[in-house]
């Protein structure tokens, strides 16, 4: 009995409770290739214990679709694959990652051994626009894709072309509105519509229900909306009240989201805009 779910052809997902998240795996002839790797060294054991109803091989390559703790905090476990991830995937855990641990401790003091003992191992395999990883000599690949930034300024998918899955990491998030908290509102919609291109059959978003190009397409007219909202504030033609209730997300959630596009829209964000990937 396996709770993997095959997408495609020897490509499988499995949800786990936790941020109700999603971990990815494409098997090759002998390698195994491991999209995110969740938020602790216990987590990540979950995972590679996990993994046994599928292979008795152990992961031989780590993705990070971006650098946020549940994606990357477990990557330690998995060594010594190599682990790919952006070159400012990188940036992000090296600059980011105590405060990110320091803020989940003080929200989950029930996990703060748990979360003490993460050793933060950021990937050592980056690009900056595509990469072709290799699972393994057998030609199975995937080809990694920096779309822009959206969720963060680090968000990559993993494509299978062989199997007609894309893992979009949290570019996309369905059943809950997406965390805007470290992201670029203005740049999101463009990002979605360059990876809605390149969806041919399932889409995995980072979390809830593996989903298709149509939901894709749905959560791209959201960030449409939400942007357009933000420049009615932002050009005094509309109240941010009046914003949050007209927002594509439930009013409890739409503040966070209209507030990072409006600091965008004032130029407040932090970081440097990188090139719009070729
Ligand atoms: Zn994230």
């Amino acid at each position: 009995m396996s709770d993997w779910l095959e997408v495609g052809d020897r490509v499988f997902v499995r949800r786990y409770a936790f941020y109700d998240q999603n971990i990815g795996v494409v098997l090759g002839e002998e390698g195994v290739l491991l999209v995110d790797t969740r938020t602790t060294h216990r987590h990540a054991r979950e995972v590679r214990d996990d993994l046994r109803a599928l292979t008795s091989r152990p992961v031989s390559v780590v993705i990070d679709t971006h650098g946020h703790s549940d994606h990357a905090f477990g990557n330690h476990v998995f060594r010594p694959a190599p682990i790919w991830g952006h070159v400012r995937c990188v940036t992000m855990l090296r600059e980011t990652g105590e405060r990110q641990r320091a803020r989940l401790i003080e929200h989950m003091p029930d996990m703060a051994d748990d979360l003490r003992e993460i050793e933060i191992d950021p990937p050592d395999h980056t690009f900056t626009d595509r990469a072709t990883v290799e699972i393994d000599q057998g030609g199975r690949a995937v080809e990694l894709r920096y779309l822009g930034r959206g969720h963060t300024d680090n968000d990559i998918c993993v494509v299978v072309a062989d199997a007609h899955v894309v893992f979009a990491g949290d570019l996309l998030e369905n059943g809950a509105t997406p965390y805007f908290g470290d992201g670029f509102p203005l740049d999101w919609p463009r990002t979605v519509e360059r990876l809605t291109g390149i969806i041919d059959g399932p889409v995995v978003p980072g979390h809830g229900d593996v989903a298709d190009r149509a939901f894709a397409e749905r959560q791209h007219a959201e960030f449409v909306t939400l942007v357009a909202l933000a420049r009615q504030v932002h050009g005094g033609e509309a109240a941010l009240e009046d914003a949050v209730r007209r927002a594509p997300y439930p009013v409890s959630t739409a503040r966070e989201p209209l507030e990072r596009a409006l600091a965008q829209l004032r130029g407040e964000l932090s970081g440097f805009a990188p090139p719009d990937p070729a």
